[in-house]
């Protein structure tokens, strides 16, 4: 069926630096670019392929069509089906069966199925450049030029803030290049007339996540994601030989990856340029510090540096002296690991999948609104919601933090950073160090219980850990009960020991023991132990459960005086269940095991023959992890508790798979995923779906099934789930100590309740907050165990656009 014409010509680029997550920036465009009716394209090596353009006379060839006749909605979606040169950029510049080659071709057209798969690929597969040539305005004419003959004029780049920059100089370039092409007779008067304006959207692909205005850069999840592999794997071998190990990380005006990895892993000190060290002599404080570490018996210690650290005067602080001063000053066998390269490279992690997918969606929305009169736009994250931002806005806040740290105004370039990154380096700090004198007077100290409660998830012991070691600092006494509500008791409680912590950051499951007893088992025996413990707080980190036992708990205090202490629920599960907070310790560490499962099963499926797999995955109720792990996993249909399952829509995905596999290429396996959460129906199980599926597929397709199961709640905690889980406990223990000073104590005969020191920790877009447990009812579906609402249910929609399923079936 023949098209009216494309709504807009656009095209998608790589520049400057690459980094993870720039494949999904352009499958996700091109995804929408071709849903919203645009005909769309790859540039090939950043900005100089738009300079050197393509060879005369090379002609695109038709889209390909079905093998068997399919019907679809919006037919740009067979228009732009596929060209064959998605493998093609995949291998390089082979020759394509036609004979066609990607030699001399940098501007190429490109379809639907071209950018399948390309969601767990790192690095760009249409290949990044620093180009010297589009510095210049004779560069830019030429690119002008290339864009113009192919008639295209919408543009996004995905690239760092040096790439940005250039996008808006060629923005606000373009009508003067357009009228030098005019009166030098290289472009017609009607072309220079539909192309006099320039729709251009810029996308922040960078490593160092050093762009202001967003909070987090695509690429910066997956180098953390690197970086703290290595430092686990370093950190056994530097206790087995009790060694040093200054690591080096990159980040030349930002500090960010060090910091990060220094929180998630725990490490011993950090360098980086935002911060330099206070004192004269940082390598006396460093040494101290560590020496004192050394002075309890630790076995390991763990210096990171950015790659543009400096002192106070900007002195660079290089690895190899800081090894140095090691060996030097402490005698430790030190070594020095430079990561480098390590850090770009590998599959990108889920955020690095989802993130550049909501922003490629943004990004050719901005570009079907742009007029001459808005600016170019930058698509930033705040929270979990994509924003669009003034692009040179965001470039000029970004060079001031360089600028601010040539002149030595620390302050000001860490006012220039996002709150987080201020709280994760007072976190740092605070749960680092070993002090000689707590900073609490007697009085002031607390006895600050710790339990975990519900089903293990990632994170959950490096929260513990960031709260034992405030406590040290701080003068309390951080008490661990064991196996929860049945542990007390048991009397399984004891004080923790600062050292006894100290490898939990990177431990997954729960080392204090968990389960899912309430305290209504015995309120009465419950209070007892409060009282004979002393206890002054209690943290319950967990799921549902943990909720749950804090609303009994609230409840109880009419009863039991000894609950009238501060009482702190943080949340803890992989289901993501727990009302109000938008994410949950684990919830980011269950998503990467989802999709490193389902990359694998997707390897298994299209190696034999054209398979769907229906991938079960835990979650309850919540649909959370089915929804998000579809879409970090480019699913096909996603099964939740929220949608259910009904027959009518099993015909449906039954006639999307048909009607799919016969657009494939002829003769090629396809594996495609179904995930589906374990409670989305008690009739249509896993195991049925995948029978019928197998029954309706014939000799299309075949299916098979599998269950990830406990899968989800082990491994290793991202460094997402670990650094949040740090700035979280730190959280619970200022409001611990908050309304410790307004409650008297739990001696005290006349203790008196305040409902608000019974409360939840959330996550609310890119800020934290306290809602009173009385309050969290509200929000709760407690027949379900979950929330009301689910800010991830939208995302269904996202998943099934991203797979045509709206136009297919
Ligand atoms: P990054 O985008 O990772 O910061 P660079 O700073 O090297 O990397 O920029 C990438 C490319 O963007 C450069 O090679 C150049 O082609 C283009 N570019 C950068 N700054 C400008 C500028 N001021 N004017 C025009 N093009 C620029």
């Amino acid at each position: 069926m023949a098209s009216t014409g494309p709504r807009m010509k656009l095209a998608v680029l790589t520049s400057g630096g690459d980094s993870a997550g720039m494949n999904a920036v352009v499958r996700a465009v091109v995804r929408a670019g071709i849903n919203q009716g645009c005909e769309t394209w790859v540039v090939r090596e950043g900005y100089e392929g738009l300079v050197r353009g393509n060879i005369e006379g090379f002609q695109t060839g038709p889209s390909r069509q079905p093998h068997t006749e399919v019907k679809v909605k919006n037919p740009n979606l067979l228009d732009n089906l596929g060209f064959g040169d998605g493998e093609l950029l995949k291998d390089g510049t082979g020759d394509l069966p036609s004979g066609r080659t990607l030699k001399g071709r940098y501007i190429v057209r490109v379809g639907w199925d071209d950018v399948r798969g390309w969601m767990g690929e790192g690095g760009t597969l249409i290949g990044t450049a620093r180009s010297k040539t589009f510095r210049t305005e004779e560069g830019r004419l030429a690119a002008a030029f290339n864009m113009v003959k192919e008639g295209i004029d919408a543009l996004v780049v995905c690239g760092g803030d040096g790439s940005l920059t250039g996008a808006d100089v060629f923005r606000s370039e373009w009508p003067k290049l357009i009228a030098t092409l005019k009166d030098q007779g290289k472009i017609s008067a009607e072309q220079a007339e539909e192309h006099g304006h320039l729709r251009i959207v810029g996308l922040v692909g960078s490593i160092d996540n050093d762009m202001s205005l967003t909070d987090l850069t695509i690429g910066a999840p997956t180098a953390l994601h690197r970086i703290c592999e290595s430092i686990d794997n370093i950190n056994s071998t530097a206790s087995s030989h009790s060694r040093a190990f200054v690591v080096e990380v990159m980040g030349r005006h930002c500090g960010w990856l060090a910091l990060m990895a220094a929180v998630s892993s725990g490490a011993d000190y950090l360098l980086i340029p935002e911060s330099p060290p206070e004192e004269d002599s940082w390598e006396d404080a460093m040494c101290g510090k560590i020496h004192r570490h050394r002075d309890v018996g630790k076995r390991k210690t763990i210096v990171l540096v950015a790659e543009g650290a400096c002192d106070k005067n900007l002195k660079p602080i290089r690895s190899d002296y800081v090894k140095e001063v090691l060996e030097q000053r402490l005698g430790l066998d030190t070594r020095v690991t430079t990561l480098g390269h390590v850090q770009r490279g590998g599959k990108p992690c889920a955020l690095d999948r989802i993130l550049p997918t909501l922003q490629g969606v943004e990004a050719v929305n901005a570009l079907l609104e742009s007029t001459p009169e808005t600016p170019s736009y930058m698509i930033g994250m705040c929270g979990n919601k994509v924003k669009r931002v003034p692009l040179m806005e965001a470039v000029a806040t970004t060079q001031a933090v360089a600028q601010a740290l040539k002149e030595k105004d620390f302050k000001r370039a860490m006012s220039l950073r996002d709150p987080e990154f201020v709280e994760c380096l007072e976190a740092f700090f605070a749960t680092s160090g070993l002090d000689r004198t707590p900073y609490l007077s007697p009085p002031q100290r607390m006895r600050v219980a710790i339990m975990h409660t519900g089903a293990p998830s990632g994170g959950m012991n490096a929260a513990t850990r960031a709260i034992v070691r405030y406590c040290f600092r701080m003068g309390h006494t951080a008490i661990a009960i064991q196996n929860g509500f049945l542990g007390l008791l048991d009397d399984s409680v004891y004080d923790f020991a600062w050292l006894s912590v100290d490898n939990w950051m990177a431990k997954g499951g729960s080392e204090l023991g968990t389960n899912r007893t309430l305290p209504d088992i015995d309120l009465g025996a419950i209070a007892a132990k409060f009282q004979q413990h002393s206890f002054d707080a209690l943290i319950m980190i967990g799921g549902f459960e943990a909720f749950t036992s804090l609303t009994i708990l609230e409840e109880g205090r009419k009863h039991y005086p000894a609950f009238r202490i501060p009482l702190v629920h943080l949340p803890a599960t992989i289901s993501n269940n727990v009302p109000v907070t938008q994410h949950s310790l684990g919830c980011d560490t269950s998503l990467n095991a989802l999709l490193e499962a389902c990359d694998a099963i997707k390897q298994s499926a299209q190696a034999s023959r054209n398979r769907v797999f229906v991938v079960e995955t835990q979650g309850g109720k919540c649909g959370y992890l089915a929804t998000m792990g579809a879409l970090a996993a480019g699913a096909v249909i996603v099964y939740t508790p929220e949608r259910g399952i009904k027959l009518d829509s099993l015909r449906d995905d039954v006639k999307y798979l048909k009607r799919r596999y016969a657009m494939d290429v002829k003769g090629r396996n396809e594996g495609r995923i179904v995930i589906r959460n374990e409670m989305s129906s008690h009739v249509y199980t896993t195991e049925m779906i995948t029978k019928m599926f197998k029954e309706e597929g014939g000799t299309q397709f075949d299916s098979r099934s599998a269950s990830l199961g406990h899968t989800l709640q082990g491994g290793i905690p991202s460094p997402i789930d670990r650094a949040r889980a740090v700035r979280l406990a730190l959280k619970c223990m200022a409001f611990v100590e908050e309304h410790h000073q307004l409650q008297p104590t739990s001696q005290s005969p006349v203790k008196q309740s305040v409902p608000e020191s019974a409360a939840v920790i959330t996550v609310q877009g890119s800020t934290v907050k306290w809602v009173p447990a009385y309050e969290m009812i509200h929000h709760a579906d407690v027949k379900n165990r979950k929330g009301k609402h689910g800010w991830w249910e939208e995302n269904v929609e996202l998943v099934e656009m991203m797979v045509a399923r709206p136009q297919i079936v």
